[in-house]
């Protein structure tokens, strides 16, 4: 994806300025690798950023926050907070998801923030919920009808934007565009699909 779609936007996230900064500078120092981190918080305020490892396989287009970061979370649940987001790099492209990005957001509750250093001299970092929908559909036909493209291999994503018309196809699907629909089939024939809603929640840099 090149352009940056049009997408509703929720309430704003609050991000202090060195949780910020601390974002972007752990996001250059990666570079050209991905990287990837959580954010301790509540709701839509972040409080820290903590960075992970990247654990994925193909670290360049594609992030996996490591278990020991991840297991964090019940720390920060005992102190009464959350892992309110999830943050990642986009070392060459826009700061909006990637098919895969939909594919791996298993944490509906939390914020995904993304640190786009397209520009390296302008980082961006937005932020975007990402709500799956695990519908009984058939993926493979859908996948065939409506061209999706292998974003990885055996990983299948279509982007449905706002601004298209639905393809008929998907006119009683009941999730509002954008979304991705993803699907896997793995080398014994196995389909796992699912629909993902994306919304934008502006991303306020406050003073510390
Ligand atoms: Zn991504």
């Amino acid at each position: 994806m090149t352009a940056s779609p049009a997408t509703p936007l929720g309430e704003p996230t609050i991000l202090p300025a060195p949780v910020y900064a601390a974002i972007i500078a752990h996001s250059r120092a990666g570079k050209p690798e991905e990287v990837c981190g959580i954010l301790r918080g509540v709701g839509l305020a972040a409080y820290e950023a903590i960075p992970g490892h990247n654990i994925a396989a193909e670290r360049i287009e594609n992030y996996e926050v490591d278990p020991q970061t991840l297991l964090r979370q019940f720390e920060f649940e005992e102190a009464g907070e959350a892992m309110m987001g999830i943050y990642h790099s986009h070392p060459v492209s826009v700061a909006y998801p990637s098919a895969t990005d939909a594919w791996n957001a298993h944490y509906p509750d939390a914020l995904y923030f993304i640190c786009s250093l397209e520009h390296d001299d302008a980082p961006v970092v937005r932020a975007f919920r990402m709500t799956p929908y695990f519908l009984d559909l058939d993926y493979v036909a859908l996948r065939d009808a409506l061209g999706f493209y292998e974003t990885r291999p055996g990983l299948w994503g279509y982007f449905q934007a706002q601004e298209r018309p639905l393809p008929s196809l998907l006119a009683n699907l009941g999730v509002r565009a954008p979304f991705y629909i993803v699907c896997a089939v793995d080398a014994d024939g196995t389909v796992e699909g699912r629909v993902v809603e994306i919304t934008e929640h502006p991303v306020m840099v406050t003073p510390a």
